[in-house]
């Protein structure tokens, strides 16, 4: 099932450059400085926090092994600690800016499960309201995102910065 977004038009401009039709979008915001164009927020050392291009609801993060692999058993026991700390960190950084009801955390491991980009692991942190939708991205056709990519990750990234 197509997951469609309703982006608003001044925002296509970050969509556009998110765009890389050769090479891995994750490998992108490993490699690059913290930046609105690959939408990489955090980073530590095995690990980057990036806003999800297609958002679920405003601060949909993704939490993303700096090594490209799709191969959960095979992170080692520091890049999974890692990894799973800065879950955490993410959790609580939405909690802070966003004060979201609840969240959705989760992976989709190969294409099978659902996958978009099953050869780089990453880790949805979806905040969640009262009056959501039931259930994750996987029902929902289309949404309407109420707060601009721009703005989103412009308070993120701040707060982010604070932490370092
Ligand atoms: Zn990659």
């Amino acid at each position: 099932m197509d997951l469609r977004v309703l982006f608003r038009p001044h925002r296509w401009k970050y969509v556009r450059k998110m765009d890389h039709p050769f090479g891995c979008v994750f490998c992108a915001a490993a490699e690059n400085e913290l930046s609105i164009d690959t939408l990489a927020i955090y980073k530590s050392k095995h690990t980057v926090i990036l806003l999800n291009k297609y958002p679920y609801n405003s601060g949909h993060l993704l939490v993303v092994p700096k090594r490209h692999t799709g191969d959960y058993l095979g992170l080692s026991n520091e890049e999974l600690l890692d990894l799973h700390g800065n879950v955490q960190r993410g959790i609580k950084a939405l909690k802070d800016v966003y004060q979201p009801h609840g969240f959705n955390l989760g992976a989709n491991l190969e294409k099978a499960a659902g996958a978009g980009l099953p050869d780089h692991l990453h880790f949805h942190i979806v905040p969640r309201y009262k009056g959501d939708l039931n259930f994750f991205p996987l029902i929902a056709e289309t949404k309407v995102i109420p707060e601009a990519m721009d703005q989103c990750y412009a308070k993120l990234a701040d707060y982010f910065r604070k932490l370092t």
